[in-house]
């Protein structure tokens, strides 16, 4: 998996303060850019955030472009509907000898198994290309095409849906790859926009679990998410 931040809004914490002061301020945006310090948009971000005001946050958006994952993943994705997404496409792209996917750690770790899946992938894809030379378009040819099929996408989210998002899919139920690309995600933001991200992750880093008889039991790090650098 390959996850980068490709781009993001200038200054993110900047922004999301000078919106948050600007609520309260008898003074324009002009002023308020030059009055701010970062002692002050610390303040002003810990104060949105903690109140539960995250309405200043959504200024701020972040632009991720993420390969090597698979479709599985990418179905989950996006079901995040306040963000914005483009996939490499199965019906513009042929996979003729291209064709990658991805395998669970757990087959991998199983040899017997591991091998069978690689097989059966196999004999999918020689079907795949067997539809394709008999001038099957890849829209249709497409069909049988796996979950595991590898794509890529440019994801586009801003900081009140990454918060959320990070709550959800870092959590220890959420599936395992899609809790690798949050984690990353997490770590990539948290390099430019530290006090936005400073707490955020699974519910467990700030409240008691809420997930009842399906807790995992077992909380994770704060240091978990933090990024490598
Ligand atoms: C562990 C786990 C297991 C899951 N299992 C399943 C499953 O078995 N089946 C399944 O179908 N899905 C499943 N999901 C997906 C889940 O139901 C959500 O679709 C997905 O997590 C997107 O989150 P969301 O809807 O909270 O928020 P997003 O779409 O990311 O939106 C963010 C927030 O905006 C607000 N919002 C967005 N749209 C609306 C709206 N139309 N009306 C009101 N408020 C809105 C909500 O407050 C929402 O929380 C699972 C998710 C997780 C993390």
């Amino acid at each position: 998996m390959k996850v980068k931040l490709i781009r993001h809004t200038p200054e993110p914490e900047k922004l999301v303060a000078i919106a948050a002061r600007l609520c309260y301020s008898p003074v324009g945006v002009e002023e308020l850019d030059k009055q701010l310090d970062d002692e002050a948009v610390r303040k002003l971000i810990r104060f949105v955030i903690n109140s539960g005001h995250l309405s200043t946050t959504e200024h701020a958006y972040f632009t991720f472009a993420i390969e090597g994952i698979s479709r599985v993943l990418s179905h989950q994705l996006v079901r995040h509907r306040i963000a914005s997404f483009n996939q490499q496409s199965q019906r513009y792209v042929k996979f003729k000898g291209n064709y990658e996917y991805i395998t669970p750690d757990s087959i991998k770790q199983n040899e017997k198994i591991n091998e069978k899946y690689k097989n059966f992938i196999a004999d999918i894809h020689k079907f795949y290309e067997e539809m394709l030379n008999e001038g099957i378009e890849a829209e249709d040819a497409r069909y049988i095409l796996p979950n595991s099929s590898e794509t890529k996408m440019i994801v586009t989210m801003n900081a009140r849906e990454l918060l959320h998002f990070f709550t959800v899919r870092c959590c220890n139920r959420a599936q395992k790859e899609i809790r690798d690309l949050a984690i990353e995600m997490l770590k990539n933001v948290k390099k430019v926009a530290p006090v936005i991200f400073e707490n955020a992750g699974p519910n467990c880093l700030r409240i008691p679990c809420p997930e009842g008889k399906f807790t995992c039991g077992r909380p994770p790090l704060a240091s978990d998410f933090e990024p490598d650098f």
